[in-house]
């Protein structure tokens, strides 16, 4: 099963596909982190992605895909995977058409007031990428592996708000690109019932 989590940022589609991930059997590919990976290790794809992530615009379609082209090639993904971030433009979903069955496509729905509450209060785990929300969390390392957490360089309101229009303008239309596979689940609710909902749902599909 192929799946793609769509949400514009801190609708929680990191966090669901985590636990979607435990429940299946999937493997997890989600571009930012792939960025994020590249950007530590100093790469070339990294350094140039960092100019865009920083300002929370769209990292170029030609080194997206490619990095996703090559991702999804590997054999770990033949018994199916999870997109948590990809695509983000038409096309990019053009693209993935090309090269993967898709089977579901999951929005989850959340609310701009609801997604600024959330942008300040996120803190990421260094090392396994736990998330977690200072509302909910107040430690400062991680309850599953005890590494220290840290806040993302891009979770901040000017780089949200722009990530929010880019959003609208390049993402949302996906969600009438996929009309024939869509299925929206409230992700404005606590984060183990979004994943409840979204694990009923896919193992209705399952059947
Ligand atoms: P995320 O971790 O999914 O919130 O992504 C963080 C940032 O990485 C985004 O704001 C973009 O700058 C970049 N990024 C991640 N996925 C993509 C994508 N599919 N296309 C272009 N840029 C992306």
């Amino acid at each position: 099963m192929n799946i793609i989590l769509l949400g514009a940022p801190f609708s929680g589609k990191g966090t669901v596909a985590r636990k979607i991930v435990d429940d299946f059997g999937l493997i997890q590919i989600s571009t930012g982190d792939l960025f994020r990976e590249n950007i530590k290790n100093g790469t070339e794809v990294g350094l140039l992605a960092k100019t865009y992530m920083d300002k929370g615009e769209l990292v170029p379609d030609s080194v997206t895909i490619s990095m996703l082209k090559e991702r999804i090639s590997r054999e770990d993904c033949k018994n199916g995977f999870i997109l948590d971030g990809f695509p983000r433009s038409i096309p990019q979903a053009q693209e993935l058409e090309k090269i993967a069955k898709i089977d579901a496509v999951i929005a989850l729905d959340v609310p701009f007031d609801e997604i600024r509450r959330r942008c300040l209060g996120r803190r990421v785990c260094s090392k396994c990428g736990e998330i977690y929300n200072t509302s909910t969390y107040s430690e400062s390392t991680c309850a599953k592996c005890g590494s220290p957490l840290f806040q993302r360089n891009d979770d901040n309101l000017e780089t949200l708000n722009n990530r929010l229009e880019v959003y609208e303008k390049m993402t949302a239309p996906l969600i009438n690109f996929y009309a024939d596979r869509l299925n929206v689940v409230d992700g404005s609710v606590s984060p183990e019932a979004t994943h409840m909902s979204v694990k009923k749902l896919l193992e209705g599909l399952k059947k």
